[in-house]
């Protein structure tokens, strides 16, 4: 694991954020991009823990929104390997996600979680996505965050493969690639 897992995790729902609410495309075909009470339903499982979906209000859908757009550019940045645009577009969230440490224990010893200004739930996970996105870009792996490379898919990865090679967003994009260029050697 290259992140401690608490940021893995964050890691991961800013992707499950970012691919839930600003994809054109993705695995080849226009992406379905859920509204209202659906966008609420498929964001309070994107952010389960434990199995239990969480309720999610519009206030926090709301918040989890400008996230997932401010974030989608950070993540184009480092594919691009802009890693000046990357620093820029995370401190600019920084700027409103403001996310604050603490160190909380449940009673497994004491950890260190990233809260936002206020505690409610949109609040807290933009808070702690940006903290996460901060210091994967502040880092050595910060060219681990990326956009497939299939045609016609831009959902958003955090590779954590052992050698860093990862360029498609799972095995479907991976596959549609492959038997692309399978039936053009073929032809
Ligand atoms: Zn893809």
């Amino acid at each position: 694991m290259y992140f401690d897992s608490h940021v893995a995790d964050l890691l991961r729902a800013s992707t499950e954020l970012v691919n839930l609410m600003t994809c054109r495309d993705a695995g080849g075909r226009p992406a379905e991009v859920p509204t209202g009470a659906q966008l609420r339903r498929d964001l309070g499982v994107a952010l389960a823990r434990g199995g239990q979906p969480v309720h999610v209000s519009r206030d926090a859908e709301l918040i989890l929104r400008r996230f997932a757009d401010d974030a989608r550019p950070i993540f184009e940045a480092v594919a691009d390997e802009d890693y000046d645009e990357a620093a820029r577009r995370t401190n600019a969230l920084l700027t409103w996600c403001r996310p604050a440490p603490r160190l909380d224990n449940a009673g497994d010893g004491w950890h260190m979680h990233f809260h936002g200004p206020t505690d409610e739930l949109g609040d807290g996970w933009a808070a702690g996505c940006a903290a996460a996105l901060t210091m994967a870009i502040g880092s050595r792996h910060a060219g681990r965050l990326g956009v497939c490379e299939a045609p016609r898919c831009d959902r958003v990865y955090v590779d954590s493969s052992k050698n860093g090679t990862r360029r498609f967003c799972g095995v479907t994009c991976q596959n549609r690639v492959k038997n692309a260029q399978h039936r053009a050697r073929n032809e």
